[in-house]
């Protein structure tokens, strides 16, 4: 394996290190006072100078507008958008529409590509995916409330979702709904674009989330479906792959999610260590000369790299072998980078003491929004027993 960054990802580096300098860090206080939607009008000025460094929806091909960079590539250049709250956002490489993007591209007929896919890519639309439920557990994604029924031409949808990021404000649903109750637990599932202004669609609520409900891009949401009509034309895929799409969108989201976490990771140690270089205890003591601190610093440090190098190598699989031959390091990097996120936003954050606690850094938004790392892209323990019981395999013990 080699460890260089070529140039083209040193050039995507520079382009954006100098980029978050100019146009986003000088954002983040007012970012950090005012609601999303307060902020989209300065976000819409932002995208459109994004726009012109070439790397907008960069990880699409170029023929799809997007910036041509490879899943690596684009790794790096998610970990440098990482260290701020709304740089993916600003560069329409966030969640969920990355996700949705790709889905489209590889599912979506000419029709829905032009309708849903060539808006969202530039930038004029937003979507979601709605496929959790709050009467099921996301745990066991197989078991699921939500219907899809023929009826002519359409599908008839009835269903209740949570948890569906950025709906508030989004032109579509990707809808997760059983439409073959009677197939085998995979192929009982499809995926259907649902447009927001169907009747039928209703988003119930922004669900507060650590004190808040958010707006716009930034919300978690309560959808119900009833009696949802859309034209089966609709349909993502053919009936029935609603898992198997689920599964080829997992890998190449779980780079881009924890390489953006890595980034957190970076921002966080970087303001341990100006903090600690700067706070004195005592006149000519700085904070950085206790020995508890330099250990927070280290360990920081060797946390990061370490997850850093296996993102890179899943990444570096994924391309080589594809996604489900990296089955089992795309499970590991889930939980020990959300973990390694945690910790290091926490010795942060211990390290400016009441200062760790207020809104002037970008700490205490991570600490709140962040936490549900652990438990979003599938909870922990899943893929903590994914890979447990794989490696059990091996030496002879089947575990259900
Ligand atoms: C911030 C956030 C954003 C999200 N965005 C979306 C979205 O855009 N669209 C969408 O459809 N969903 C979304 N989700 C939902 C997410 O996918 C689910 O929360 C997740 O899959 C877990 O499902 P659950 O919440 O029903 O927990 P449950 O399945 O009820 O599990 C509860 C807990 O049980 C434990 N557990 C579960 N299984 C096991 C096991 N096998 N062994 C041991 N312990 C276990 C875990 O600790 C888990 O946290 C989001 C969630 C959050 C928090």
């Amino acid at each position: 394996m080699d460890f260089s960054e070529s140039d083209r990802v040193k050039n995507v580096r520079g382009i954006i290190r100098e980029f978050m300098a100019k146009e986003i860090y000088p954002l983040e206080p007012e970012f950090r006072s005012k609601s999303f939607a307060e902020m989209l009008p300065k976000l819409r000025e932002a995208r459109a100078r994004a726009k012109q460094t070439g790397l907008f929806a960069a990880h699409l091909p170029e023929a799809l507008g997007g910036g041509g960079l490879s899943l690596t590539e684009f790794a790096h250049m998610s970990e440098e958008l990482g260290r701020s709250p709304f740089a993916h956002y600003v560069f329409n490489v966030q969640a969920p529409d990355v996700g949705n993007m790709e889905i489209l591209i590889e599912h979506g007929t000419p029709e829905q590509k032009a309708r849903f896919l060539e808006p969202l890519v530039r930038g004029d639309i937003r979507s979601c995916f709605t496929m959790t439920e709050p009467e099921f557990a996301g745990s066991n994604p197989v078991w699921m409330g939500t219907t899809a029924k023929k009826d002519g031409d359409d599908y008839v949808l009835d269903g209740h979702k949570w948890f569906a990021s950025a709906a508030d404000g989004a032109s579509f649903a990707i809808c997760m709904a059983v439409t073959n109750p009677e197939a085998e637990t995979y192929a009982r599932a499809s995926m259907i674009l649902v447009p927001t202004d169907t009747p039928g669609f209703e988003h119930v609520s922004n669900i507060s989330v650590m004190g808040h409900r958010g707006s716009d891009y930034a919300t978690h949401c309560e959808i119900s479906y009833q009696h949802c009509r859309v034209p089966q034309s609709n349909l993502l895929g053919g009936e029935g792959m609603g898992f198997l799409i689920a599964q080829h969108r997992l890998g190449p989201g779980r780079i881009h999610h924890t390489m953006r976490w890595i980034g957190i990771c970076e921002r966080a140690l970087d303001i341990m260590c100006r903090h600690a270089a700067t706070r004195e205890l005592a006149p000519g003591k700085p904070l950085g000369s206790r020995q508890m601190v330099q250990q927070w610093i280290a360990e920081s440090r060797a946390e990061i790299h370490g997850a850093r190098l296996m993102v890179l190598h899943a990444a570096w699989k994924i391309e080589r072998e594809g996604a489900s031959s990296a089955r089992e390091e795309i499970a590991l990097i889930k939980f020990t980078v959300a973990r390694t996120m945690q910790r290091v936003l926490d010795r942060a954050i211990q390290a400016l003491g009441a200062l760790g606690m207020t809104d002037d850094t970008p700490l205490a938004f991570w600490w709140a929004h962040e936490r549900a790392a652990r438990i979003y892209d599938g909870a922990d323990e899943v893929h903590i027993a994914s890979v447990a019981k794989r490696i059990l395999r091996g030496y002879g013990i089947k575990v259900s």
